[in-house]
């Protein structure tokens, strides 16, 4: 088989499926191919979490403070699993650059704009797509057990009203009336108005069907294996089920992408952080807002039917292997926040690995020696949350329309 289209999205995840629809949406020629099947990366069982306030990026001076603590203790919410990789140590020498007070200051605004734009789409795509994703914007909220760590919160929030992103600090009995679901051993809280939630495997499954009704056509377990190229464009993909020509070419592959970049002789520096969810079936309350607990870092999505309990960062590679503790571990500390979650039924452990670059933003550019190939990868924590935006995004510079944010920051020469 031998396939020609004008734009070949590799990867078939939230990222690619976004840039697939919004392109399809402009009338351009798409192919989505993916190894496996639509949302069976990163974008299956994630925390499924639409959170505009996360916008200080995961490199900032508080993730250096923690940064001895992760690489020794291997049971911490946060852990860098100690290994002799020659890009693992460049990784992390521009992670501690990056974490910089300045650093961090100029990344800030640059990710709050991009969050905020994506919630405004999840809130007109939730209008105008035709199915139910599941989208609710009524805020979160975090919670804390110990005075202590609301202490910290309370600092982290001065942040964020002098970068006008909405929050409010509630006490106790605030934080019970927002969420009656609430242990009344919690101390208080942040309340995030602008934020929300999603079924995240629905948006991406209904939006990749919504993609092919608009004529974009997806081609699942359809790996890509190798490039050709010539006078520094891509001519030819080859994949485990046929060569394809594409005019141009989005490398949307989360953590593989480095692995695919390696194909073209391009550098991308991403490195998998793996994370785990546990969904547990009818849990004895169901919580009305999607909500953080901030002693054990995991985020709640209410699932209906079911709630997700998500969490845990490991930097280890692209390594799947499994550990049955930190699951525990997270069951266990959240069922100090809601009743009933020690003991609630599990349906779902599920691990993926978060694409992380070590600025905390994600690329969104033209790759570096390549002017048919544009990068789209990277959205570490946020991947869900930054969808549809990097979707719009993409499409409208493989279109050369002019972008509705500017992409210096995000350009993958920055490395
Ligand atoms: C525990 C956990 C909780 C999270 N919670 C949240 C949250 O609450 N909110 C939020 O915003 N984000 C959250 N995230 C982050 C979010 O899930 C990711 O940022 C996002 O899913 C990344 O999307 P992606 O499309 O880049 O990657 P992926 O979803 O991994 O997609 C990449 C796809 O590319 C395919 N692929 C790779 N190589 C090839 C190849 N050679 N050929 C063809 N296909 C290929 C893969 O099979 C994969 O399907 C969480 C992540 C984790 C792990």
């Amino acid at each position: 088989m031998d396939s020609k289209t004008d734009v070949l999205i590799v990867g078939g995840g939230v990222i690619g499926v976004c840039s697939a629809y919004f392109l399809a949406q402009q009338g351009a020629q798409v192919t989505l191919i993916e190894k496996d099947e639509i949302a069976s990366g990163c974008s299956y069982g994630n925390g499924g979490l639409i959170v505009p306030s996360h916008a200080v990026p995961l490199a900032s001076p508080g993730a250096l403070g923690a940064g001895l603590r992760w690489l020794f203790d291997s049971e911490s919410p946060f852990y860098v699993k100690p290994r002799m990789d020659a890009e693992l140590i460049r990784w992390l020498a521009s992670f501690v650059w990056a974490s910089r007070e300045g650093q961090m200051l100029k990344s800030l605004p640059v990710l709050r704009d991009l969050l905020f734009a994506s919630r405004a789409l999840y809130e007109e795509l939730a209008k105008t797509v035709g199915f139910d994703f599941g989208f609710e914007g009524k805020g979160s909220l975090l919670v804390c057990l110990t005075k202590q760590a609301l202490e910290k919160e309370r600092r982290e929030t001065r942040l964020f009203e002098e970068f006008k992103i909405p929050v409010s600090m509630v006490n106790r009995d605030e934080a019970l009336e927002l969420e009656p679901a609430l242990l009344p051993s919690v101390v208080g809280g942040v309340y995030y108005p602008r934020d929300g939630r999603i079924d995240p495997q629905r948006f991406v499954v209904g939006l990749a069907e919504k993609a092919q009704g608009l004529g974009a056509q997806l081609h699942t377990k359809t790996e890509a294996i190798g490039f050709e190229s010539n006078s520094g464009r891509v001519t030819k993909v080859h994949t485990t089920r046929g060569e394809f020509t594409a005019g141009q070419i989005i490398l949307a592959s989360g953590s593989w992408s480095p692995q695919v970049a390696r194909a073209l002789r391009a550098r991308i520096p991403i490195q998998p952080a793996k994370g785990y969810s546990v969904t547990v079936e009818n849990p004895p309350v169901t919580p009305r807002l999607p909500l953080l607990f901030s002693e054990a870092r995991v985020v709640i999505n209410p699932l209906g039917h079911a709630l997700r309990i998500a969490g845990t960062l490991e930097l280890a590679g692209l390594d799947f292997s499994f550990n049955p503790r930190r699951v525990a571990a997270m069951q266990t500390a959240s069922s100090e926040y809601l009743p009933g979650l020690a003991e609630a039924k599990v349906i779902e452990i599920w691990r993926g690995l978060r694409p992380c670059t070590p600025d905390g933003l994600p690329i969104v550019s033209r790759a570096k020696k390549l002017e048919n190939v544009i990068v789209a990868a990277g959205h570490a924590m946020l991947g869900m949350s930054l969808g549809p935006i990097t979707g719009k995004l993409v499409s409208q510079l493989a279109r050369g329309e002019s972008t509705q944010l500017d992409l210096i920051p995000l350009s993958a020469e920055r490395f």
